[in-house]
């Protein structure tokens, strides 16, 4: 699944639903749903 980061904006292949998961480029926590139309706001502790 495609989840953008809200840091560097990139797309990440992770599960942000999932705890400890951070961006692989800026160790980033915060994702954002990569879908059009749905700008949810998820944050993975
Ligand atoms: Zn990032």
């Amino acid at each position: 699944m495609g989840y953008r980061c809200g840091r560097c904006k990139k797309v990440v292949n992770i599960d942000p639903t999932l705890v400890g998961q951070r961006c692989p480029l800026c160790n980033s926590r915060t994702f954002y749903k990569e879908r059009i139309g749905i700008a949810k706001h998820m944050k993975s502790e």
